[in-house]
């Protein structure tokens, strides 16, 4: 078993490392203060622009995509050090590297599924960083995390489709740059195979109908530089039938297999804000003094600092492993452990922070340090994505097959 990274994971990670530090480190304060100036918190600032110009001359740029004609070509095991890197900065980095989400999920969705008139209008912008999407298919009214109970309705009248229904927690739909959603609904409400009633579809954010109302917060935090989540109503919005991604019935079997990506990614990113905690931890350990002693030398806090570390260490190798078997055996035959890093890594990141916070005291909540905005990203990762204990029940079944 090899645990080395190949020489273009090598030289990429350096690369990247590089940009980090000149570019994406001194940027966090800036962009705050842009945004500060904004008549819209959520518009991108003008120097992630900058730092995606930056990106994209370094060839940073679209790392996710697996398919070298649209994207850098990687595999998820060479990727997946690549977003650890940028999960260290985790409202920057993905955005400059144009591997932020949502609209990483939406572009493999569209590379996979759409049709060449669906890819010229909105694959081409969203790979060139012009535009932004987003993915609607949460509802307030219906517990979401089984989507069979999705209530939505896209209903055929003639060449059109017409869509009507209230999404809520839509990332990224706050941003004016946001110019297309994907939406889950149903198409086939009455339909016999439960799987087979919902379908997805584009509909564009211009289109008479569609009504972006409010800002969801997270935690009290507007989550501003990656366009916030938003409520979003679709009354009657009417789209032509070629917005259909995919089959009628097919959305389920979509929504499936744009997760799987989705989710390591996440898990890749937020082994990189456990980075980023331990570093802090470190620097504020040394630097302060209490009770006649570094924090560094009170017991207690050598254990945090030497379990995050365990921790971070037995994350990395299982998302490792993982993105190995999705390359190997394809994600489907790396459901387990796809499920298995989703419930593990946020549920362990969340408490290195915890941690990271109660070391720094009252500067660990406060907006100086980004270890409060970083627990409140990566605690909504134990929902996003599917909650902890759905993806529990699936993996228990399937342990439990084997003994039935
Ligand atoms: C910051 C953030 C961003 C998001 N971005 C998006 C987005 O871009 N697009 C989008 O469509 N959605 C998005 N979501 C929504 C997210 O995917 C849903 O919140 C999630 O799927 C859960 O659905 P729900 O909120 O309806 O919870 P519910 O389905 O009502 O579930 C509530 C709780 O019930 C429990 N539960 C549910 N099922 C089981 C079970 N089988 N066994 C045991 N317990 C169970 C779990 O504890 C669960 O957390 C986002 C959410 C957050 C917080």
């Amino acid at each position: 078993m090899d645990f080395g990274f190949d020489a273009r994971t090598e030289e990429l990670r350096a690369r990247l490392l590089a940009f980090m530090d000149a570019h994406v480190y001194p940027a966090e304060a800036t962009d705050a203060a842009q945004r500060a100036a904004l008549d819209s918190p959520w518009r991108t600032t003008a120097v992630i622009e900058e730092l995606k110009a930056e990106a994209r001359g370094q060839g940073l740029w679209n790392l996710f995509l697996p398919d070298s004609a649209y994207g850098a070509g990687l595999t998820n095991l060479q990727y997946a050090p690549l977003a650890e890197i940028t999960g260290r900065s985790p409202h920057l980095a993905p955005l400059a590297t144009n591997c932020a989400a949502p609209d990483t999920g939406n572009m493999e969705v569209l590379h996979q599924f759409g049709t060449e008139e669906q890819k010229k209008r909105w694959l081409e912008p969203l790979l060139a960083g012009e535009i932004r999407s987003a993915f609607a298919m949460t509802e307030p009214d219906v517990a979401s995390s089984d989507a069979t109970n999705i209530e939505t309705r896209v209903e055929r009248d003639g060449d059109a489709y017409v869509v009507t229904g209230r999404k809520w927690y839509i990332s990224g739909a706050m941003n004016p740059d946001c110019a297309v959603f994907i939406v889950m609904g149903k198409t086939d409400p009455d339909g016999p195979d439960i799987r087979r009633q919902q379908s997805m579809i584009l509909v564009p954010r211009d289109t008479p109908g569609v009504e972006v109302r409010r800002a969801m917060s997270v935690y009290g935090f507007g989550d501003h530089a990656h366009g916030g989540h938003a409520e979003v109503v679709f009354d009657r919005a009417r789209v032509p039938a070629g917005n259909l991604v995919g089959e009628e019935g097919g959305g389920f079997a979509i929504a499936q297999a744009r997760l799987g990506p989705g989710r390591i990614h996440h898990c890749m990113r937020l082994i990189g804000m456990a980075e980023r905690a331990i570093d802090l931890m470190c620097e504020r350990a040394l630097s302060r003094t209490a009770f006649g002693k570094p924090l560094a030398a009170q017991g207690v806090v050598g254990e945090w600092i030497a379990d995050a570390r365990v921790t971070v260490e037995q994350l990395r190798l299982l998302v490792l492993k993982t993105a190995w078997l999705m390359d190997t055996v394809g994600n489907r035959g790396a459901h387990t452990e796809i499920q298995a890093i989703k419930i593990a890594t946020p549920r362990a990141v969340v408490e290195i922070l915890d941690r990271a916070v109660q070391l720094h005291g009252a500067g660990g909540v406060s907006q100086d340090y980004p270890l409060a905005e970083l627990w409140a990203a990566a605690r909504t990762l134990r929902l996003a994505d599917g909650p902890d204990e759905v993806h529990q029940r699936s993996l228990a079944r399937r342990e439990l097959k084997r003994f039935a």
